[in-house]
């Protein structure tokens, strides 16, 4: 059996990366996805333990401290991490995982697993993400503006990332990753035991 392979999704805050996962994952439940830690407070209908877990920033620095998290980063005054166990357990048993993290995340976990493939979500123009980010309505003026901000600096590194997916169709976007995630599939790299099955076979 192959080991899975890690996908990273990055994009900038209402790009759509949760609508595209979400659809991706009601097609592609085999597909595994990494729960961050984090310490902003839960936004409404956010559920403990589907996309994150809410910990205090007290947990949070013991996680740090007993280096249980593959990457972490402080963004907008909050931490968010990947905990190295489940993407362990997911690679080792042969399932692909998604995780999905900010520009500096990615950057770091590039450093630890150098095969990992990345996608950015680029939204269509910089006008519509302000217009999706405003209209999705769970953050204040404030918190808009200071995500704005930082998404023009995570688009400038969009060239760091391996594809760019742009999400103006969202059944177009969600076929793209799906895409991306089968074309490594099918990756030589990724093949070689069934090369091996059908020889021994022979
Ligand atoms: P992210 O997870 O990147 O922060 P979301 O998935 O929450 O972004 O999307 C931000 C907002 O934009 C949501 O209100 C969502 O319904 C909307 N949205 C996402 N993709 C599209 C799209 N292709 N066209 C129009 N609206 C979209
Ligand atoms: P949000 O607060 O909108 O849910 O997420 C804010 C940003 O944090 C997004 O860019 C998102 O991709 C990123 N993010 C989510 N989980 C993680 C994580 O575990 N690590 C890092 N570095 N960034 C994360």
């Amino acid at each position: 059996m192959n080991k899975g392979s890690v996908f990273i999704i990055s994009g900038p805050s209402g790009s759509g990366k949760d609508t595209l996962l979400k659809l991706l994952f009601e097609k592609h439940p085999e597909i595994a996805f990494s729960i961050s830690s984090i310490t902003r407070d839960m936004r409404e209908g956010e559920v403990e333990g589907e996309k994150y877990n809410f910990v205090t920033r007290e947990a949070f620095e013991t996680m740090i401290a007993n280096d249980e998290l593959l990457e972490y980063n402080l963004y907008v005054n909050n931490y968010y991490g990947t905990p190295k166990a489940p993407v362990i357990a997911a690679t080792e048993a042969g399932r692909d995982i998604i995780i999905e993290v900010d520009v500096n995340g990615a950057a770091n976990i590039r450093k630890k697993l150098p095969e990992a493939v990345s996608i950015f979500i680029m939204p269509p123009t910089f006008t519509e993400l302000e217009r999706r980010l405003t209209g999705r309505g769970t953050e204040s003026k404030e918190v808009i503006k200071q995500r704005m901000d930082s998404a023009l600096g995570e688009i400038k590194r969009a060239t760091e990332y391996d594809y760019i997916v742009v999400n103006d169709n969202i059944e177009v976007a969600v076929d793209h990753i799906n895409s991306v995630i089968q074309g490594h599939r099918l990756r030589l790299q990724n093949q070689k035991h069934i090369i091996n099955e059908v020889l021994e076979k022979c």
